[in-house]
């Protein structure tokens, strides 16, 4: 279900961590705003003193500890906050300490109702079992499911491998101009792991050479530069292939090689996924 918004909001990025990702979205009208994750108190607390804001909401894209850190500081000075996120975030903080906290599940055609937004919810486990990506018009916030050139870590087996791979179909499925808003910023390591297997790719090469703002990205991009979205493509398979074949990649060269036709995109998705895991630029 898409929702459309006719209220006007801005989304402004916090750098926290190492290179964690929060977004801010300022509502116009109010000085309440909405916070997606919380990584770090001290860049979240700056920012919102500087915009004299008042977080009213507070959203939780997965329960990966580098995205809660910062929710007890918050709620010590906004204990009237609503959190939103999905329900096993309740294994992993004690969401009642939260004023309130709206749950979801893994179903399709949930809508979030935050503050007098309304956004769409897709379910994209495979990274995490709480992954949610919130998609308010064409901005998609998407936790660390997808990041520029690149996609989020899997920490389980096979089944957690397809998940992922369906989850980023899925995301590849919406329109070119969706704007990506990632909760890492990885994105040197990524198009240099991009850029081994497509060493001529140009929008790769562009992408190294620029200012290093990467947030938002955008579907149209990552459809050029990101080696998981290109999984289905023949072409991109067979540069894969030859990426296996210079770099002795004996066993998994010859599980593409093996593969029937209808399994190779996942395949390839779970081979570059693995080798990106091991791989040093
Ligand atoms: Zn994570």
């Amino acid at each position: 279900m898409v929702t459309k918004n006719n209220n006007d909001y801005k989304i402004i990025p916090i750098k926290c961590l190492a290179d964690n990702y929060c977004y801010i979205i300022e509502l116009k009208g109010t000085k309440d705003v909405i916070l997606f994750d919380a990584s770090q108190s001290t860049p979240i607390k700056d920012k919102l003193q500087a915009g004299a804001y008042n977080l009213a909401h507070l959203v939780l894209t997965h329960h990966h500890h580098d995205h809660l850190g910062a929710i007890d500081d918050l709620l010590a000075q906004h204990p009237k906050l609503t959190g939103y996120g999905h329900w096993e975030l309740s294994k992993h903080i004690e969401v009642s300490k939260f004023s309130q906290f709206k749950q979801y599940n893994n179903n399709r055609d949930q809508v979030a109702h935050i503050g007098d937004l309304s956004f769409s919810l897709l379910y994209l486990p495979g990274h995490a079992s709480s992954s949610i990506g919130f998609l308010l018009d064409n901005h998609l916030f998407i936790g660390d499911v997808v990041f520029k050139a690149g996609c989020g870590g899997i920490f389980g087996g096979i089944s957690s491998y397809k998940e992922m791979w369906q989850s980023i179909n899925s995301i590849n499925s919406l329109p070119a101009d969706t704007l990506l808003y990632p909760g890492h910023d990885l994105s040197l390591d990524n198009l240099k792991f991009a850029q081994a297997i497509e060493p001529n790719n140009e929008f790769i090469k562009s992408e190294i050479a620029r200012p290093s703002c990467v947030t938002p990205t955008n579907i149209a991009l990552e459809r050029k530069i990101n080696p998981f979205f290109k999984t289905a493509k023949p072409e991109f398979q067979a540069k894969v292939r030859a990426f296996l074949k210079a770099n002795n990649h004996h066993a998994e060269l010859l599980e593409i090689t093996n593969s029937p036709p209808e399994k190779l995109s996942f395949i390839t998705f779970l081979i570059i996924r693995k080798l990106k895991s091991r791989w040093k630029c």
